[in-house]
C-alpha cells in the first residue's frame, strides 16, 4: 500500500490518499497484513499511455526485437506503461516484416499494438518520411499491413484526401483499427468527409498539415471542432508554440487530447546522429532534424517531461494533464477498462512523482520498473 500521496483519480485529487496493490492489480480493500510505503509529499498518477512513439534509448521500433525491447524499457522508466509502437514510411515489404515482429511483442503484452505512420501520406506534408516511398492509401495495401499485423494494428495515419483515402478509412473502421488523419494536405471540407467516414484521431494536430487560415480553415478547424476526434499533441516546446497548445487544449478539453511523444531513438539519450526509418537525423539541443532538408524528425520527448511541462510551463491543472497522458489515450485504444486511471481492479500501472514532478517510481502490472528510494 502506497500511503500519504496526492492521488490523482478520475474525480479529482485526494490529498493524503492511498493506493493498494495486490498482485498485478489495484485493489480497493487494503489487506490487513499489507506492507505500507510512506510516499507523503509525492504525487501518484496512473501510468502514462503513448499512442504515437517511434523509439528511444538509442533504439527504434523499426529495428530488431532487442531494439524494440530497449526502446520499451527506456520509455517505461519515464512512466509510459502502455505503449503503441509507431513505424515510419518504408517499403511495403519492410513494413510487413516489421509488423510481424511487432505483433509478436504485442501478443506477449510488451506493446499495446502497432501504429502505422505512412506510407499513405501526402508528399506535400511528408515531414520526416521518405518521399520516394510514399503511396496512395489503396485499401488493398492498407489491408496488407493489417493482415501482417495479425490483429495488433491499432492505428493507421493517412492523408485521407488522396485516392482511396475514404475507402481506407472505412476499411480501418470495419476492422476496429483507428483511422488517424495526419501528414495531410486536406481542406476543411475533405477533413469533414474523413470524419464522417469514421476517422477518430488527429495525428499530431498542427504538425504536418495546412495551418489554420481565416478563409481556409483546413484540417485543424475540422478536427478541433468535432467531438468525435481526439487530437494528439506533442508537448515538447519545439513542435508547438505554447499558445497553439493552449488553444487546442482549451477548445478540445482534456477528454479529447492525447499527449504523445512521437519520440525517436534519441529519447532518453541525447544529442547525436540517428536514423528515423531509412533517413539520417541529427539531434542537437534535444531537437531532432533530418540531416537533409532540416525537417523536424520526431521528438526526443518522454511522457514524464510532457507531464512536467504541462503542469509547470503550460500551467494546466494536474488532473487535466493526467487525463491527457493516461485516461484519454487509454479510451482511444479501448483499454480504459484495464488502464488509464487508478481505479481498483485495473492494472497496477502507476507513476510516483516528487513535488517538482520528477519521476521517483514507476510500477507496471504490480512490478516496480523504477523502485522509489524514499527517505
Ligand atoms: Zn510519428
Amino acid at each position: 500500500m502506497l500511503a500519504g500521496a496526492h492521488v490523482v483519480t478520475p474525480t479529482g485529487t485526494v490529498k493524503g490518499g492511498q493506493v493498494a496493490v495486490e498482485g498485478r492489480h489495484l485493489t480497493g480493500a487494503s489487506p490487513a497484513n499489507a506492507q505500507v510505503i510512506d510516499v507523503s509529499g509525492h504525487w501518484l498518477v496512473p501510468g502514462f499511455v503513448d499512442l504515437h512513439n517511434h523509439g528511444g534509448g538509442g533504439a527504434s521500433f523499426s529495428g530488431t526485437a532487442d531494439d524494440v525491447q530497449k526502446a520499451i524499457r527506456t520509455h517505461r522508466r519515464h512512466g509510459t506503461t502502455t505503449l503503441v509502437a509507431s513505424t515510419v514510411t518504408d517499403d511495403m515489404d519492410v513494413l510487413v516484416r516489421q509488423a510481424g515482429l511487432l505483433s509478436e511483442l504485442t501478443e506477449q503484452g510488451d506493446l499495446a499494438g502497432i501504429h502505422f505512420e505512412g506510407p499513405f501520406i501526402s508528399p506535400c506534408r511528408k515531414g520526416a518520411h521518405s518521399e520516394a516511398l510514399l503511396r496512395d492509401p489503396d485499401p488493398a495495401d492498407v489491408r496488407k499491413l493489417l493482415d501482417a499485423a495479425r490483429g495488433a494494428a491499432r492505428m493507421v495515419t493517412l492523408a485521407t484526401e488522396l485516392p482511396g483515402g475514404l475507402d481506407s478509412v472505412r476499411l480501418l473502421v470495419e476492422h476496429g483499427v483507428i483511422a488517424a488523419v495526419g501528414h495531410t494536405d486536406a481542406t476543411y471540407e475533405q477533413t469533414v468527409q474523413a470524419i464522417e467516414a469514421g476517422a477518430t484521431v488527429a495525428t499530431h494536430l498542427f504538425n504536418a498539415m495546412p495551418p489554420l487560415g481565416h478563409r481556409t480553415p483546413g484540417p485543424i478547424a475540422a478536427l478541433l471542432q468535432d467531438e468525435r476526434i481526439t487530437v494528439e499533441l506533442i508537448n515538447d516546446g519545439t513542435h508547438l508554440h505554447p499558445a497553439s497548445l493552449a488553444l487546442a487544449f482549451r477548445h478540445a478539453g482534456a477528454h479529447r487530447v492525447a499527449f504523445i511523444t512521437d519520440a525517436m531513438d534519441a529519447a532518453g539519450i541525447g544529442d547525436g546522429r540517428y536514423l528515423l526509418g531509412p533517413l539520417a537525423v541529427e539531434v542537437s539541443d534535444g531537437v531532432a532534424r533530418l540531416v537533409e532538408g532540416g525537417s523536424i524528425a520526431g521528438s526526443t520527448l518522454t511522457q514524464d517531461r510532457a507531464f512536467k511541462r504541462a503542469v509547470t510551463v503550460d500551467r494546466l491543472p494536474v488532473e487535466d494533464a493526467v487525463t491527457a497522458l493516461s485516461a484519454t489515450p487509454a479510451r482511444v485504444l479501448g483499454l480504459y477498462d484495464t488502464v488509464g486511471s487508478l481505479d481498483p481492479g485495473k492494472d497496477a500501472d502507476l507513476v510516483l512523482l516528487d513535488e517538482n514532478f520528477d519521476v521517483k517510481g514507476v510500477m507496471r502490472k504490480g512490478d516496480w520498473v523504477v523502485r522509489p528510494q524514499l527517505g
